[in-house]
């Protein structure tokens, strides 16, 4: 897609653009609540420094150096970062009715539960959105069954797409997209299912989202059949199918994707996702993911992936920014559906959802897909969360 400069710079636009409405306000009027002192990193605009965030009626009312007007409540963030509302665009937070909670204490104001359920169990994911706290928004497995462990659609009647359709438009305002989880077992049924999924997906206008590394078709003719738009999901897979060939050259169908705007996300996970040398091949060549998701399960805290500050922290010691990883997880995950087109992002006037986030100095380690430890010099750790105004 494009570079994360011009992601980031597209967003803003989008953000001001936005009709966030224009209530006037009194210069010494109290605001509903501050959050004082912390360091506000807003990639959405451009904002890296110590600021006071003032909140009205659950919305952004100011972002100031200092706020001399009064508040009900005030949060004291010295020491702390204040970034916009996370949001993890491949969680698996509809799988328990426990999930979204759990998710909220880590800083995320959005999730996007990937293909968790097919059109067979979809309720009990649906159930589980519309009682959510904050924004949760499922794509649907293609495959009827959701995931299993033979492989979803290694049977390919699974793959109904009557079904499949009418089930999507049965619950427009929670299925935001197709998960099509193109995983081992899959056999040459994988490109089949993910012609299927863009049957349905294509004429709705959603965007399908791809587990891809593993499959039995080279990446090229899967990456082919992407859209802008799409999501490309565990970009860090290793061999047979990772998206960098042995001389390191980042596979031509891949580049060719993310120019025509399909979307490149991490997806931590737990198991043959992502290995710490191809992340550094993959890096040195260039090519940074668009999007940091987790691949959240409620087991995720003994599994490395933690929470989602902490897999934000994975990339530090190849060099990424804090602002550029906070990036991931804001503005551009707010870019990748249109539920959250007003979120990740501190601007006056958007919806009060804010992260507060500990970034220590130390000595840390960072587990891959492998069990192979990666040392780190800095970790980011959740230290509160406010959705549309109130604190969590
Ligand atoms: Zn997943």
């Amino acid at each position: 897609m494009f570079n994360r400069r011009e992601f980031c710079a597209a967003a803003a636009a989008t953000a001001a653009s936005t009709a966030f409405g224009s209530r006037v306000r009194a210069a010494d009027a109290p605001y509903d609540l501050i959050i004082k002192g912390g360091r506000v990193i807003d990639p959405s605009v451009r904002l890296d420094g110590l600021r006071d965030v003032g909140i009205t009626q659950g919305r952004i009312a100011a972002v100031e150096r200092t706020l001399a007007a009064s508040a009900t409540t005030t949060i004291d963030a010295k020491g702390k970062l204040v970034v916009p509302g996370l949001i993890d665009i491949h969680t698996h937070a509809s799988r328990t009715a426990e999930g979204p909670g759990m998710v909220l204490v880590d800083g995320i104001t959005g999730w996007i539960d990937a293909g968790s359920y097919g059109a067979d169990g979809i309720e009990a994911g649906i159930k589980v959105a519309r009682a959510s706290p904050q924004q949760g928004r499922l794509l649907i497995n293609v495959g009827r069954a959701g995931i299993i462990a033979e492989g979803d659609t290694t049977d390919l009647a699974r793959a109904d797409v009557g079904l499949l359709r009418e089930t999507i438009t049965a619950h427009r305002d929670l299925i935001v997209g197709i998960k099509a989880r193109l995983s081992k077992g899959l056999t040459a049924n994988d490109a089949e299912a993910l012609r299927r999924a863009q049957e349905v997906a294509t004429p709705l206008g959603l965007p399908v989202m791809i587990h891809m590394g593993q499959t039995e078709s080279a990446l090229p003719k899967l990456l082919d059949l992407l859209k802008p738009g799409d999501i490309v999901t565990h970009l860090f897979a290793p061999p047979p199918n990772a998206i960098i060939d042995e001389e390191g050259k980042i596979l031509p169908a891949a580049l060719a994707a993310r120019r025509r705007g399909v979307v490149f996300d991490i997806g931590y996970g737990r198991v043959g996702h992502l290995r710490w040398d191809l992340v550094e091949k993959i890096l040195a060549a260039g090519f940074w993911p668009d999007t940091c998701s987790t691949d959240w399960n409620a087991d995720s805290k003994t599994t490395g992936v933690v929470d989602l500050p902490n897999c934000m922290s994975k990339l530090f010691s190849f060099g990424q920014t804090v602002s550029d990883a906070i990036a991931s997880a804001t503005v551009n995950a707010a870019r990748t559906f249109p539920v959250f087109r007003d979120r990740g992002t501190l601007k006056v006037g958007a919806v009060a959802d804010v992260a507060l986030l500990e970034l220590r100095e130390g000595d840390f380690e960072f587990v891959d897909n492998y069990d192979n430890k990666r040392k780190g010099k800095q970790r980011l750790f959740p230290a509160g969360t406010v959705l549309a105004g109130k604190r969590v």
